[in-house]
């Protein structure tokens, strides 16, 4: 596997690829990799001929109270993951190799990008859309590989991927939990002993939620206050949002009625963790 820090080195090797006509996959991630991100590149490696992982923090996706300095960081180890898993290359560029100091376009959808996470991180999606863009333009893979652990993101990178006439299909993976239930995420690192047991509050709700729509229940408003109230029993815990959604479009809904997507915000302590389910309602 080849670590590779500049954009012209990646383009170098893609177009070599290409010209041997080789598929390419990408996944883009933040680094600090765990098994959430490995199913993503074990998928990637399985559908393409070449897989391209790459490892950036975006400072554009990052409001300034946000935690851009102190997310969790390990290329060495990050490395050795996608290494073992196959990945053909580790594109790992410093923030001034994606954005030079003459940096002034981005990519801002309207829409789809302003409930949910949008609300509380207003230039989050921008910030995405754009470095998904870039890495678009970068690596131009045949598939890109994204996880239902950030619903609203995938559902924007598809919609992205449509208005923008992008070349590439767009794959989402469904969600790695811990095995007591807790989405496997960069965060998690954040949290104490004790926040680590209260933040089991998110994926019990997300349980309950989903058993509650399974069972029959066709409110969306019954199902989120239901899911809010067990959140709200949990000292540690306090909600950024629980909200339901039409999975398409991120518009609330009241009633479970076609593909309804059940998102929650919560922050434990400082930590801000997000978990979901979707609820496709049966024909
Ligand atoms: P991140 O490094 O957090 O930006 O995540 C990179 C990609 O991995 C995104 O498409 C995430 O949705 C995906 N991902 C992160 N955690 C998980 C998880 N627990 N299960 C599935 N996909 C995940």
């Amino acid at each position: 596997m080849q670590i590779v820090k500049t954009i012209e080195a990646v383009r170098t090797q893609v177009k070599a690829w290409k010209k041997q006509g080789l598929s390419v996959g990408l996944v883009p991630t933040m680094g600090f990799l765990h098994e959430g991100h490995k199913s993503l590149i074990d998928k990637a490696v399985a559908e393409n001929d070449k897989v391209v992982v790459s490892d950036f923090v975006n400072p554009t996706q990052f409001a300034p109270n946000e935690d851009l300095e102190s997310y969790p960081r390990d290329l060495e180890q990050d490395a050795r993951l996608c290494e073992q898993a196959g990945a053909a290359i580790l594109f790992c560029p410093e923030p001034s190799e994606m954005y030079t100091d003459r940096f002034c376009t981005f990519v801002d959808m309207q829409g789809l990008t302003e409930e949910l996470c949008g609300k509380t991180r207003p230039i989050h999606f921008r910030g995405v859309c754009t470095v998904v863009s870039k890495l678009f333009h970068i690596v131009q893979p045949d598939r890109a590989y994204f996880g239902q652990k950030d619903a609203q993101q995938l559902a924007i990178i598809k919609q992205m991927v449509e208005d923008l006439n992008f070349d590439v299909q767009i794959v989402g993976c469904p969600i790695i939990r811990e095995a007591d239930g807790l989405a496997k995420s960069s965060r998690n690192t954040y949290l104490d002993t004790a926040q680590r047991q209260a933040a089991l509050v998110l994926s019990q709700a997300v349980f309950m939620g989903q058993k509650m729509a399974e069972n029959g229940e066709t409110s969306a408003d019954v199902i989120v206050a239901k899911m809010q109230k067990h959140i709200e029993e949990e000292p540690l815990a306090k909600i950024d949002y629980v909200k339901a959604v039409d999975a398409k479009t991120m518009q609330i809904v009241h009633e479970m009625k076609g593909t309804v997507l059940v998102a929650m915000a919560v922050y434990i302590g400082k930590t801000r963790l997000i978990d979901n389910f979707i609820y496709e309602e049966a024909k």
